[in-house]
């Protein structure tokens, strides 16, 4: 059974940690004060690595670092070309190390290997060369002027961009963030989650093993690979690291991905320090519709995937599954089907589909939300429980009967835990489903061209994903309204945190 294979040693990863310092102007470093922490290994609880631990002065370190490589270096002047062969040669070397980049992820944040692998580092590698697509397509406009005046715009990079990532997709934040920033000549401290510090540092290391490319261009030789201070890295936890780069007066931009509570911290740390605009994505309680004529089946295992893909662990995570009344009792007996089937275990193990949480506090977070769950009244229809004695292993759950006042379906609960609510009608649905102060993501499941319409329409969400869900192409923006977040990641949208617009305003004939 599941449970006596969670007994068994761990799958030793095709991987060994090399990286566990700082990545500060181009070198590896200790912390200034030498300290460490460690990651943990999510299937155990035990120890991967000692990582060196930043705090502010490590970060200052950094930011002038990037200062530096933004004020003096070639970075932001280099034609867009350029840079461009630079990020595509990131996604070749990022793309050729696919299998230990995903070992790393695996073994740092729980999720299974074969998603790291065949889904996540592939994602990543598009993203890059998505936004190196961009590099050379950024550019301004003739604006007409009531005069005579030769008026245009420049799209100039920002300056110095702040990064804060959190630890349920460690590579993918790392790409939603760095991919655009460095597109549009930027330099970049960022700051890993601490629960997840090692593939970033892995994947910023091959950044600067891009090599160097001496080619002619306009009659100038240009010398060509990310250079150095261009991407430092910190690791380190919110309160020292984090909120030293959010408060920082010589970071000009700040991109946060995190809970919705620590992005109201960072925003106001923002705007006591310098004002630097603030990029947010923040937690969310997505709705999934299952209307009427919805295919049962079909509805279950999207709503399944909806909730339980990564553990539970996304912030669009469909958990608030809204069926039809005409369907209810069949979805529900067919949901809890699907999750007792669901495949928990070592996700080394080739066929997983669910790995542990990420560690204590979440695992515990989630089993005192479960505990709520029957407290309120909600039915517990499968787990509720622990999987195995080690490690942070929680059972598909699934909880019918769910009223929109129970904590469980208020709260975000960041884990394996579906909760299905009954609906009677559209306008009714509409309503339950924004009537929160989220407002990230929706899944809608039906055949009906017209009810498809009324509820993209009328749902009050960054992003609704009609008979899909989860579907993150590079180009496709991702953001919330409400108090889900502020701006969009991705696509051509992303490119607009990273830009600053200068009007240049010429007299047509001298005086
Ligand atoms: P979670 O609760 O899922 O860990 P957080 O929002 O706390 O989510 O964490 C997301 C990221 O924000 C992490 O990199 C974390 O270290 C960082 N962080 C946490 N607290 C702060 C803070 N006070 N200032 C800046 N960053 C923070």
């Amino acid at each position: 059974s599941t449970a006596t294979a969670l007994e068994e040693e761990p799958i030793k990863p095709a991987v060994q940690v090399e990286h566990t310092q700082l990545l500060i102007g181009g070198k590896f470093v200790d912390a200034l004060s030498g300290k460490t922490f460690p990651t943990l290994d999510p299937r155990t609880g035990e120890v991967i690595a000692h990582v060196a631990e930043g705090h502010s002065e490590d970060v200052d370190r950094a930011v002038a670092a990037a200062r530096k490589a933004f004020d003096q270096g070639p970075w932001p002047k280099m034609t867009a070309y350029e840079r461009q062969r630079i990020l595509l040669r990131a996604a070749d070397l990022l793309e050729k190390h696919n299998d230990e980049l995903a070992a790393l992820e695996t073994w740092d944040n729980g999720k299974p290997y074969e998603q790291s692998a065949q889904i996540e580092i592939p994602m990543l590698v598009r993203l890059f060369r998505y936004y190196a697509g961009w590099a050379d397509k950024i550019h301004g406009m003739t604006v007409p002027a009531d005069g005579q005046y030769h008026v245009q715009t420049l799209h100039e990079p920002i300056g110095v961009a702040g990064q804060i990532i959190p630890w349920n997709f460690p590579l993918l934040m790392f790409a939603w963030k760095v991919g655009p920033a460095l597109a549009c000549g930027n330099t970049i401290v960022l700051k890993t989650a601490e629960q997840t510090p090692l593939s970033a540092l892995y994947a910023a290391k091959l950044f600067h093993e891009v090599g160097h490319i001496l080619y002619k261009w306009n009659h100038a030789h240009l010398l060509a690979g990310l250079p150095e201070g261009v991407l430092n890295v910190v690791s380190g936890f919110g309160p020292t690291a984090g909120a030293a780069l959010a408060s920082h007066m010589d970071v000009d931009k700040l991109a946060f991905t995190g809970s919705t509570d620590t992005g109201k911290v960072v925003l106001e740390l923002a705007a006591r320090s310098n004002l630097k605009p603030v990029t947010l994505e923040l937690g969310g309680k997505s709705p999934f519709i299952v209307c009427e004529d919805a295919d049962v089946d079909q509805a279950v295992e999207l709503a399944h995937f909806a909730l339980f893909f990564n553990q539970g662990q996304c912030c669009c995570a469909g958990s608030r599954t809204y069926v039809h009344e005409r369907v209810y009792d069949e979805f529900v007996e067919k949901a809890k089907a699907r999750a007792l089937k669901r495949i928990v275990g070592d996700p080394f193990k080739s066929g997983i589909e669910q790995g542990p949480q990420i560690d204590s506090e979440q695992f515990e977070k989630i089993l005192k939300y479960i505990r709520s769950g029957v407290q309120s009244g909600a039915t517990l229809e499968t787990g509720g429980d622990r999987l195995g004695s080690k490690g942070f292993y929680v059972q598909p759950t699934v909880f019918s009967n769910v009223e929109d006042g129970m904590l469980i379906a208020k709260e975000e609960i960041f884990g394996p835990v579906q909760s299905i609510l009954k609906f009677k009608d559209l306008d009714e649905v509409i309503e339950r489903a924004n009537n929160t102060r989220y407002g990230l993501a929706a899944g809608v499941f039906t055949k009906n061209i017209d009810t498809a319409n009324t509820l993209t329409r009328a749902l009050r969400v960054g992003t609704v994903w009609v008979n899909c869900f989860d579907t993150f192409d590079a180009a496709i923006p991702f953001g919330g309204y409400k108090m889900s977040g502020q701006g969009r990641e991705k696509g051509e949208y992303s490119l607009k945190n990273y830009l600053q617009v200068k009007a240049v305003v010429t007299p047509l004939k001298n005086p």
